[in-house]
Order: structure tokens, then C-alpha cells, then sequence
């Protein structure tokens, strides 16, 4: 057969294809009539898929403790949308921060562009939320209930009776469940858990928008688990589409090494595979059995594969079991696998770690440099200067002071320069106190005697303190009279 030059794989065991190919022009999850052909997923055992689980096991964990986890009372983390009220590790963020959050954006882009370039998809395998709950969560009580492949196709095949009802009610009963809580988890990230909790103990017409609304989350959540599943990383998420663009022949990712296994036949007893010019590979498709995308990693990198590591630790035990070394399909590269050579760092991937390392010192030292106090003075809109007798002339403004933390703030405002000048609040009261997590709004004037006046705009600073100590300094003008040859009008 020709080879096909269309497809989904970056075409690096292009030369050496002597079987069927027509996985360039189609997805191991349809049929020939294009429907869905449904993957049964063999169980894997090995190093990997115990590293995975016991990282999943953290990182679950950390999903549905932290909600829980509290600083002084406050939640550690909380992303109120609703509210535009953002608290990461103890730290509040207002709307305010929001070029904090597009630089920290910015940063994540780049990471994830160069940590795919190196490392592939392995954020996919090992971290993504939607592996971690199909393989974790999902899959393993589908296991526990149903049985491993075999026994599910077999189940899914025999006619409906008692044990099938029970088997099918109950894994979809835990789903759902399960679905329940990822929905209300990620609820309490948005509302806190007390708010869950109200909305838990309160029946649902107390709440019914936010009611409706968990619902529909949970039940999205069932049916992307129940249903879709393998069908998000194929044709839904936009990360998986980025690694065309991203992968080079240096990305470390999971690969089959056709040097090595190639040319593949079944292993027969007694053969001598090596003066035969056969390769280690006994084509036995436990890599392509245990593929949770339905793909044979032996036709090389594809959009599909998500780095799961599966087919390796199958491999592996299938490499224990007749006497071969391990690493038949490994975590490698094609320059790797073609040259023997180990990891080299590339010029592109040096020019974006460059850039992503500047943008998170920039992101850190903003951080770190983040005031407790948001000040904002503005003119009064709409307002001009004001004759207070012969030699003064005053303005008026508006502040805005954002408590950004969970204290009280005793704030004064204090003309910094021109030093003849005088501020004032509108109540003549000597301080504010702006409550913790609010904003406080009021009204300033200052005086300035005319001979520190210079035209229209006059630079002004002034001084937030607390305390006695600077926390801030704002930067704005006085407005003052301008004569035709630009010097101040005389006032009467
Ligand atoms: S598991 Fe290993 S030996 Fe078996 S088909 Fe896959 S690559 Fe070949
Ligand atoms: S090819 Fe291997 S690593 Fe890729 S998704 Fe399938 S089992 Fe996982």
C-alpha cells in the first residue's frame, strides 16, 4: 500500500510503513460508517501507571481539600467571578490586579508553549483534570463494577437482565455522584463552601438559579465521563491542537522505537528473530488494548495520544515476559531515537524560556511590590478652580482608597508638593478608615496659594499614609487660570 501523506502524524516513521495505514485518514474512535465505535480500555499495571496513580491520588486531594484549607478564616483559594473577588494563597486581588492576571496569563501561555515543546503532552497524562478524573475516578469504577475490557464488552453485549440493571444502575448512579461533587467542588472555588453548604442545607427554590446552574454543571460533568471521554482530548480540547504547531523532532514524548521493533511479526517458539531480521516487537496490540484514544502508538506521534504512558508499562511487562529489555516504546524524541543522542536544549526553546522567565520576574517583582492600599484621585469631573480671596485659589477632587487586605486601614492624605499648598477632606476630618475588603469614596480640596499655581496644570503629589508611613504617592495637576501669553490671570 502507497503511504497516504495526509493524516495525523508528524510523518517521522513514514518510510518505514509495511501494514495498513489507513489510521492517517481515519480516528480509531469511528467506524467505517462513522459512528462512534465505543473503546473498551484494558486495565494497565506497571511503574508508570503506579507513579501516575499515586500523583493523581495528591492531586485530587489538593482539588477537593483546598476549598476547605483556611488563612485566618479565609478561604486559601477563591476565584469569585461573580463578585470580582480573587483570593490566591491568602492574598486578595481586586479587579484592580487585573494586569496581574494578564501578565500571570501571559506567563502560563508561555510555560505551557515551552514545557510542550520539551516535554510533550505530559501535562496531558499526568496532570489534566479531565485524565486524572476519566482514568482515576470514572474508569476505575467502571473497572471495580463491570470488569476489565472483555468483560464489559461482554456485559454491554448481554441482553438486559437483573445483574446487568444493577451493574449499569450503580455505575451510573456513582457517576453521577461523583459528577455532583466535581460540580459543587468547582462551586466552592467560585462561592466558598459556605455558600455550598447554604445551598446544600437551603432547598432548591430558596436558590434556584444557582440550583439550576449546579445541575447543569453536574450533569455536563456526567456525560463528558460517562459519554464523551476520550472524545475531549480528540476533538475538543484546544491544547491537543497546539502540539501540531509545538512538537519538533527534539520533544521528549512517548514513542515507539521502530529502530528497534521493527520489522514486527508474532512471536513463534523456538524462532530466532534475530538471523530471521525480525524485530522485538511480537505484535501482540496489548499497547494498542490498553490506549484510552483508541490509537496504535506504533504508527508513530499523533494528535490523539495524550502521553498516558500506558502502552509503555504494557509494553514493558510484555518485554519482561519474553526476556527482551524494556523501553521498547519509552519516553523519547526522534532525534533521540533515530541518533542515540540524549536531550539538547534548542535555540527556540532557550528564546521562549528567555521571555517566560523575564515575564515571571516581572509577574513576581509586581507581586511583591503589590500595594495594600489601591489609591485613585481624580478632578471632580465637570469642576473648575475655585477664588478663595484675593491670593488662593483651591480645586476639588475625588479618591478612591481599595483596602485590598482583611484589615482595617487608617489612611491620611497629605499634600507631599508644592509644600505651600494645603489638603483637606470634605468632612475635615484628619483620617479615613477604609474596612477591610471595601472601597472607601471622598471628596478632597486643595489649596494652593496663586504664586505656586503655574498655569493650567499644576503638578501636584500626594501623599497616602498610614500610620505616619508612605504607602503610596499619587501624581496629578491642579487646574489654575491661564492668561493669552500663557502666564496666570490676575484674579480680582
Ligand atoms: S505491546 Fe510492545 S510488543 Fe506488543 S504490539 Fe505493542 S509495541 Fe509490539
Ligand atoms: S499511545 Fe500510549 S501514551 Fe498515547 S494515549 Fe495511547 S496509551 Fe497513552
Amino acid at each position: 500500500m502507497k503511504p497516504s501523506v495526509t493524516g495525523n502524524t508528524d510523518g517521522w516513521a513514514r518510510s518505514l510503513y509495511t501494514e495498513e495505514e489507513s489510521y492517517r485518514d481515519t480516528l480509531g474512535t469511528l467506524t467505517a460508517e462513522g459512528k462512534r465505535r465505543w473503546l473498551y480500555v484494558k486495565q494497565t499495571v506497571g511503574r508508570y501507571t503506579t507513579a501516575r496513580t499515586i500523583l493523581a491520588g495528591f492531586l485530587l486531594l489538593f482539588l477537593f481539600g483546598m476549598p476547605w484549607l483556611r488563612i485566618n478564616g479565609r478561604p486559601l483559594l477563591l476565584f469569585n467571578v461573580l463578585e470580582r473577588r480573587f483570593i490566591l494563597f491568602g492574598q486578595i486581588f481586586w479587579p484592580q490586579d487585573f494586569h496581574l492576571f494578564v501578565l500571570g496569563f501571559l506567563v502560563t501561555l508561555l510555560l505551557i508553549a515551552v514545557f510542550t515543546m520539551v516535554f510533550g503532552r505530559l501535562f496531558c497524562g499526568w496532570i489534566c483534570p479531565q485524565t486524572i478524573f476519566m482514568e482515576f475516578v470514572f474508569r476505575k469504577i467502571e473497572f471495580w463494577l463491570e470488569g476489565d475490557a472483555m468483560a464489559q464488552r461482554s456485559l454491554n453485549m448481554a441482553p438486559w437482565n437483573a445483574k446487568k440493571i444493577f451493574r449499569k444502575g450503580t455505575k451510573h448512579f456513582l457517576f453521577f455522584g461523583f459528577a455532583l461533587l466535581i460540580g459543587n467542588t468547582f462551586l466552592a472555588y467560585i462561592i466558598g463552601t459556605e455558600g455550598v453548604l447554604e445551598l446544600i442545607r437551603d432547598t432548591p427554590a430558596a436558590h434556584p438559579g444557582s440550583f439550576a446552574a449546579m445541575m447543569a454543571f453536574s450533569g455536563a460533568f456526567y456525560l463528558v465521563f460517562s459519554q464523551f471521554r476520550e472524545q475531549v482530548c480528540i476533538v475538543a480540547c484546544p491544547y491537543g491542537r497546539l502540539q501540531s504547531v509545538l512538537l519538533d523532532n527534539d520533544s521528549l514524548v512517548v514513542a515507539y522505537d521502530y529502530t528497534r521493533g521493527e520489522s514486527r511479526s508474532k512471536l513463534r517458539k523456538g524462532e530466532d528473530r534475530a538471523t530471521l531480521g525480525l524485530g522485538d516487537c511480537i505484535s501482540c496490540n496489548q499497547c494498542v488494548m490498553v490506549c484510552p484514544t483508541g490509537i496504535d502508538i506504533r504508527n508513530g506521534t499523533q494528535l490523539e495520544c495524550v502521553n498516558c504512558t500506558a502502552c509503555i508499562d504494557a509494553c514493558d511487562g510484555i518485554m519482561d515476559k519474553i526476556e527482551k529489555p524494556r523501553g521498547l516504546i519509552r519516553y523519547a524524541s526522534k532525534t533521540g531515537l533515530e541518533t542515540g543522542q540524549g536531550f539538547k536544549f534548542k535555540p527556540r526553546t532557550i528564546a521562549y524560556s528567555s521571555v517566560m522567565f523575564g515575564l515571571a520576574g516581572l509577574l513576581g517583582f509586581l507581586l511583591f511590590s503589590r500595594h495594600d492600599i489601591e489609591a485613585t484621585v481624580l478632578r471632580l469631573p465637570g469642576t473648575m478652580y475655585q477664588q478663595q480671596g484675593p491670593d488662593h485659589l483651591t480645586n476639588i477632587y475625588k479618591f478612591e482608597l481599595v483596602n485590598k487586605t482583611f484589615e482595617d486601614k487608617p489612611i491620611q492624605l497629605a499634600l507631599m508638593s508644592p509644600s505651600a499648598g494645603t489638603l483637606r477632606l470634605s468632612n475635615n476630618q484628619p483620617l479615613v478608615k477604609v474596612l477591610p475588603e471595601s472601597v472607601f469614596e471622598g471628596l478632597i480640596i486643595i489649596d494652593l496659594p496663586r504664586s505656586a499655581v503655574q498655569g493650567s496644570h499644576t503638578p501636584i503629589h500626594i501623599g497616602i499614609y498610614q500610620n505616619g508611613q508612605l504607602l503610596d504617592e499619587i501624581k496629578t495637576s491642579f487646574m489654575g487660570p491661564v492668561s493669552h501669553l500663557g502666564k496666570p490671570n490676575k484674579v480680582k
